[in-house]
Formats: structure tokens, sequence, C-alpha cells
């Protein structure tokens, strides 16, 4: 039997928002009744990240970061440090987003650099893979998935405090959601090259579908079994947010 894999949405706001529409989307989340089985992470844009954090009093959602750089301090102007992160009580970081991928060039071996400081440094990671159109109508999906993935486990053996956020790229900010069928049989594919490399843990890893999930379609990914949540970009501003955290019920 599968061990049990908490239910799993973040919130990515990107480079979105103000001190009044964050506060905004904070109080609704405290004020909203939320699942108590469901994990829910909200990562406001770095600036914002600490106020969040200190007005955030609903134990259910914690904070993320966006990015982080693999050094501690240093001589790297403009950078976050995963050890500043976990001194501010940030628990969580998305790490290799698609955006950081293309427009700000990062290589898989720089992601997984990031990845093993970042838990190294005490911090839980939302790791994001997923493919873009043209890889998609070439057929290399699952080929972008394993590359993306290899480069992380080459150097992370541990992966207890490690989500997975598949997003297709083609899915992002488009409105146009891989289905629920599709995003299942990747998501299958995925766990099964994860259990060749680090075995059995695999069963215990989360693997998040993001990609234009709204209010509206993350019903339809209920009853997939290896779909374990979701991260959401423009929906997680928006009231609608708490009907996908709902999703399961
Ligand atoms: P979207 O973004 O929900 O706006 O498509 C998802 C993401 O980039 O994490």
């Amino acid at each position: 039997l599968p061990q049990a894999r908490q239910f799993f949405v973040g919130g990515n706001f990107k480079m979105n928002g103000s001190k009044e529409s964050i506060q905004t989307i904070v109080k609704n989340l405290n004020s909203a009744s939320l699942p108590s089985n469901v994990e829910v992470v909200i990562a406001p844009p770095a600036p914002y990240l600490f106020w969040a954090s200190e007005h955030n009093k609903q134990s259910t959602v914690e904070i993320s970061a966006q990015n982080c750089f693999d050094k501690a301090s240093g001589a790297y102007t403009g950078e976050i440090s995963a050890v500043s992160l976990k001194d501010l009580g940030i628990p969580w970081v998305i790490l290799g987003h698609s955006e950081r991928r293309t427009i700000f060039k990062e290589t898989d071996e720089l992601i997984a650099s990031k990845t093993k400081f970042a838990l190294d440094s005490g911090l839980k990671v939302i790791l994001c893979i997923g493919e873009t159109l043209e890889e998609k109508k070439a057929g290399k999906t699952l080929e972008v998935c394993k590359r993306q993935l290899k480069a992380v486990t080459d150097v992370v053996s541990d992966w207890t405090n490690i989500v997975i956020a598949y997003e297709p790229v083609w899915a992002i900010g488009t409105g146009l959601a891989a289905t629920a069928e599709d995003a299942q049989e990747i998501h299958k594919d995925i766990r099964e090259y994860l259990s060749t490399v680090i075995g059995s843990q695999s069963e215990s890893v989360r693997i998040l579908y993001g990609g234009s999930v709204s209010g509206k379609n993350a019903k339809d990914f209920k009853d997939k079994t290896d779909v374990d949540g979701f991260l959401v970009g423009g929906a997680s501003l928006k009231p609608e947010f708490v009907d996908i955290i709902k999703s399961r019920e």
C-alpha cells in the first residue's frame, strides 16, 4: 500500500501584489475555515516575506520564498540567502520554477545546487520541473522531467523535505491546464522514475500539478492517486484559492 501523502496546495504569487493586497490574501486565508488535513503554503514576493510571516496567524498556512541562492553569505548583490530565510522563520522555498529557468537562465545544475544548499540550511523545497511546448510536441516530456530530476538526485539523497511540482510550461498562465488524466500519467511516470533512483522513498514524495489550476478545474484531479496537490499561480491571488484548498473535501 502506498504511504499517505498529505494533500498540499501552494500559492506562488510571483512578482505580484502590494502590502495591501497581500494583507487581504493573508487575512482571507486566516479567517477561512481551511481543512486541517491540507498543507497550505503561500509564496509572496521577497520584500513581503517577513511581513507576511509576522502577520500569518493561521497554523495551516506556511510561508515560502520563491527563490534563494546556493551560498550562505558574501558578495552576491541582490541574492537571497537560504540561511537568512531560515533565520527569519521562513520554512519553504520554491526552486527551479520555469520562469527562473527560462528568463533567468538557471541551469539544472544550479537548481540542484540550490536545492541541496537550501535543504542543508534547514529549508523545505518545492522543486519545479516540466517541459516546454516544443519539448512536449517532440515527445520529450518524460525525458525532460527525468533530466531535471536527475540533476537533483545526483546531489541529494534524502527527499523527505522536497515536494515536486510538475508544471508543464505550456500550461503556466495560459488558462490551458493539463487534463487530470494526462497529469496522472506523467506523475505516475515521474514517481516510477524516482523510485529507480531513490527507492521506496518515492512513495512518500508529494508530486503537485501546476499550470492554470483554478477553483473550477481543481476538483477534476480529485481521484488521481499520484496528484498530491497543486502549485497555483494566478488563482492564488484570488478568493478561489480557498476553493482549490478545499477541492478534496
Ligand atoms: P498559473 O501558474 O497557475 O498562473 O498557471 C502556476 C505557476 O507558475 O506556478
